[in-house]
């Protein structure tokens, strides 16, 4: 049985089609440009050349009925024919306060993704529009969502509230959502299977570390609290984005620079983070480069990053009262063993330890899972590739009783 799984942005439209016995990959791919000029699909069936298609693709129906045709075409496709795709599976980024969990998609649920259309401008409206292009494309073909939010919604009241008069929460909606929720759940189950353990008793610090970082403190499976916020921006430094300063930052800057409110949020979202400390790249893999030949301010935004995911390690073991696991994922977490060996180094007094050469060994590229903490560290430490389409394929396979 195969699932499609669909992550909509503005202009894209990304997906994946699963088969679910063994939970391959049969093709995946991307259509870039929607509704701009030069629209693209580039479409990577499994075992087959990669092909890209140019077309007038003017909005996402039209992209998913360009998507649906190259699954089936004779030459490149994947399947035979649509009634082989018995379920699809989107991505979208902001449930608000109201959904916990991955949801069958009704009439309710498109209700909450516009509701929260204001707390995720960029993300949910182009969600929707997935949704609703597969509506029209295929609409005989049940439909689940699963969002970057839900799994964070088990914070309490203390870790989602911001200290502003408590009127312009009810009233406006700030506080705290978090985001990479499906990520951050799926490495926490993926080692509680490794392990073959129950959530229940068990502190867990999951760290996803890439373009975008988010850290979670995950106590008895359940996230207490997260390091992103309201937005994407907050927590840790990112690759351009400035994660948390001191608010006061933003209104001396926008005085003394002029900037406009539009002008600022471009300031913090893409010209800050690595790459405006460096000056050189949000790439972490040039900052390396870049601070093995001596480039120190390469060197001072690395150790930023690191010092910044000790910090979040630290306050999260206090905030679970202990720390038994920590799980590194992402881009980063999963490619770079001296961030990860960094950001343990000085937490020998909460009983992680790192074996260096265990560490060196799921180096860049490889791909792999495993335990890099030492025999004798008290707190396991592994790195698990993150698979965000499997969990929202599975999530789909279950709620609609597939199996
Ligand atoms: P995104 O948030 O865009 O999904 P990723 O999780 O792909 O980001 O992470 C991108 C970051 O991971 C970049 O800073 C990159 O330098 C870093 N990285 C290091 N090594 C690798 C590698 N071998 N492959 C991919 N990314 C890597």
């Amino acid at each position: 049985m195969n699932v499609l799984i669909v992550n909509a942005g503005s202009s894209s439209l990304k997906y994946q089609l699963i088969e679910m016995e063994d939970e391959s990959i049969l093709a995946k791919g991307n259509v870039e440009r929607i509704g701009i000029e030069d629209p693209v699909l580039k479409h990577e069936p499994m075992g087959k050349p990669e092909v890209k298609i140019s077309k007038d693709i003017k909005d996402h129906t039209k992209a998913m009925e360009l998507v649906i045709e190259t699954l089936v075409h004779p030459e490149y496709g994947v399947i035979k024919s649509m009634d082989e795709i018995a379920a699809v599976g989107h991505r979208v980024l902001h449930g608000g306060d109201k959904i916990f969990e991955s949801v069958v998609v009704d009439e309710e649920v498109k209700k909450v993704i516009k509701e929260n259309f204001e707390l995720g401008p960029l993300h949910n409206p182009a969600n929707l529009m997935g949704i609703e292009a597969c509506e029209q494309v295929m609409p005989n073909t049940p439909m689940v969502a699963v969002f970057d939010t839900a799994f964070h919604q088990t914070m309490p009241p203390e870790a989602y509230t911001y200290a502003i008069p408590y009127e312009d929460y009810e009233k406006y909606s700030i506080r705290r959502y978090g985001f990479h929720g499906t990520s951050h759940r799926y490495v926490s189950k993926r080692l509680l299977k490794l392990l073959n353990k129950d959530a229940e008793g068990t502190k867990m610090v999951t760290c996803h570390l890439g373009n975008g970082s988010s850290i979670a403190a995950v106590k008895d499976g359940k996230c207490i609290d997260t390091s992103m916020g309201l937005t994407p921006l907050e927590g840790l430094p990112m690759g351009s984005r400035c994660g948390s300063i001191d608010p006061a930052i933003v209104t001396c800057l926008m005085e003394r620079k002029k900037l406009s409110t539009d002008e600022m949020n471009i300031y913090m979202n893409k010209k800050s983070g690595v790459l405006g400390v460096s000056g050189i790249s949000s790439d972490f893999r040039d900052l390396e480069a870049a601070a093995a030949d001596g480039h120190e301010r390469a060197q001072l935004a690395l150790n930023m990053f690191s010092y910044s995911v000790k910090k979040y390690i630290g306050a999260y073991a206090a905030a679970m009262g202990g720390l038994d696991y920590i799980v590194f994922t992402a881009g980063i977490g999963e490619n770079t063993p001296s961030i990860r060996e960094d950001a343990c180094s000085g937490l020998e007094y909460l009983g992680v330890k790192i074996d260096k050469t265990k560490n060196n060994e799921i180096a860049a590229g490889c791909g792999a899972e495993g335990e890099i903490s030492a025999s004798d560290s008290k707190v396991g430490v592994y790195v698990i590739p993150t698979n965000e389409e499997l969990m929202i394929a599975r999530d789909t396979v279950e709620l609609l009783g597939l199996k």
